[in-house]
């Protein structure tokens, strides 16, 4: 199947007529393609927003929303058919697309479809000097969304919702790795009745058709979510043009236990915030630290419970862990748990390739386990994005928490006890942009997320992301 562009409502070919092979990590085979995008592209999908934006700026939010809320129902209605495609081009299993992906890609509109009604503006009297100063918050013109491939749509949508819901018109890119729903997106906004060129979702490579993008002097703003070193190449080129950017990036989140915890409750969700989506998630917890009077135990128990994980086909409801998004990815999981053999990392489970039967050359990998000695090494600094965790003990709060800290990343840490006066030392002192306390991934889209740290720049979520998208002017009334 060949993907295609989506400029101006309509779907296009790239100007060159190249393309590049799309593959289904499931079993290691081509199974499409996608434009391989070039500047030229990118120019028509900027004149077409550019175009498009007079308009849906000057758009009533009552429209803005309605149409926001229609995207979400369709997207609901045919939740079975995203959830299967994307399945199928990222190797998640399929009950991992049906029940949070694609579900929450359809509270991405619904969300922001009704947060535009309430977004507001503030006021300010000076008085004395018989003046009133009033907020405009503006919509910005065209925008950039740029998204990774763990989360495809969820992503793509977190980012595409707020921008338009606040009356820019955007050019947006999905992940070259996984394209597929991004593509199927396309089909449903129409049918929602959004206007041509609101949104153009142009399919490329990061280094060509991305690199056009955040390169292009007319799109003012960019919101990217990826990896730290490409974000760091994006502040590089946008800096000089002075574009406003949101940048969420990488992760190595720490997940402090003391003894003190709801045990079972903390067992589970740390099988969850391990491994869930093959790891690769900005916000797994993949540095565990226990406080050492439990780490035997829950050395054994938490051993126990992910040698029941099932390694298997996307498509088997009985799979916990599919495949890995891409063979490269795959090996680049595997050199380090080469290096954390190397570093003197002791592998208490799993670090080997999985042949699933009939799917020989799909992405497989053992979730696995590494007890480290010293937080010091490679594979507790550096981002792994796979179903890799390293665990140690510790024996104080003060020494925890250096080692939490001691990261170039600070995206979001989780913490298990029951000693509020510990939650609120620790929650106050983590050099993080979430903490979650005695949870794992709850969200609540009016909060605000990000990271701080190598892990980027920029709050998005609720009014941070409307904020985001909009400039705001201040007028000041003499009277
Ligand atoms: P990536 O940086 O390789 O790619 C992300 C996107 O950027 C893709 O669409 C890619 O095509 C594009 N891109 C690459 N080079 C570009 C360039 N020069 N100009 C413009 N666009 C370019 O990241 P990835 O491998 O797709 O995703 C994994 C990374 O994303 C991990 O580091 C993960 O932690 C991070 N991530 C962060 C969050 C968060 O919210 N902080 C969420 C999910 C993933």
């Amino acid at each position: 199947m060949k993907l295609k562009n989506f400029i101006n409502g309509k779907f296009e070919n790239p100007i060159s007529n190249e393309w590049i092979d799309n593959y289904n990590p499931s079993n290691g085979e081509v199974y499409g393609q996608i434009p391989n995008s070039s500047k030229a592209d990118v120019e028509n999908a900027y004149q077409t927003a550019k175009l498009a934006f007079p308009s849906w700026s000057q758009t009533t939010f009552e429209v803005r929303s309605r149409i926001l809320i229609k995207i979400s129902e369709l997207l609901e209605t045919n939740l079975q058919r995203f959830a299967e495609a994307e399945s199928k081009d990222n190797g998640k299993p399929i009950s991992l697309a049906k029940a949070i992906d694609i579900p929450r890609a359809a509270s991405n509109f619904r969300f922001f479809g009704n947060a535009i009604t309430q977004f507001a503006s503030e006021s300010h009297e000076s008085i004395g000097q018989k003046a009133i100063n009033y907020t405009l918050r503006q919509p910005i013109g065209v925008v950039a969304c740029i998204s990774p491939w763990n989360l495809p749509l969820y992503l793509f949508t977190w980012k595409i919702a707020p921008a338009i819901a606040a009356g820019n018109c955007v050019v947006a890119k999905p992940s070259e790795i996984t394209p597929m729903t991004a593509f199927l997106l396309a089909e449903i906004l129409n049918e929602a009745g959004l206007p041509k060129g609101v949104l153009n979702i142009v399919h490329g490579l990061g280094t060509t058709t991305g690199q056009a993008i955040i390169e292009h002097p007319e799109i003012k703003a960019i919101s990217f979510t990826g990896g730290t070193s490409t974000g760091e190449h994006i502040a590089r080129v946008a800096a000089p043009m002075f574009k406003k950017l949101s940048l969420e990036l990488g992760g190595k989140n720490p997940n402090i236990i003391f003894d003190d915890c709801d045990y079972e409750d903390m067992l589970e969700t740390t099988v969850r915030s391990s491994f869930t989506n093959q790891g690769q998630i900005c916000l797994c917890g993949s540095r565990i630290f226990i406080e050492d009077t439990i780490y035997e135990k829950f050395k054994a128990d938490f051993i126990e419970k992910v040698k029941k994980l099932n390694v298997g086909h996307p498509s088997e409801n009985t799979t916990n862990i599919g495949a890995l998004v891409s063979k490269s990815h795959l090996e680049k999981v595997l050199t380090f748990i080469d290096i954390a053999k190397e570093e003197g990392g002791n592998i208490l489970f799993g670090g080997k390739k999985v042949i699933v039967k009939g799917f020989e050359n799909g992405y497989y990998l053992e979730p696995t386990i590494i007890e480290v000695e010293t937080d010091n090494c490679k594979v507790n600094q550096e981002e792994i994005f796979g179903p890799v965790v390293t665990i140690m003990s510790f024996k104080t709060e003060d020494e925890v928490l250096e080692m939490a800290n001691k990261v170039k990343y600070g995206l979001s840490a989780t913490l298990w006890t029951n000693d509020l006066k510990r939650t609120m030392r620790l929650s106050n002192k983590l050099q993080v942009g979430i903490v979650w306390v005695n949870t794992w991934m709850l969200r609540d889209l009016r909060t605000p997320f990000g990271g701080v740290k190598a892990s980027g720049v920029g709050r998005e979520g609720g009014f941070e992301a409307l904020r985001f998208f909009t400039e705001a002017k201040n007028v000041c009334i003499k009277y």
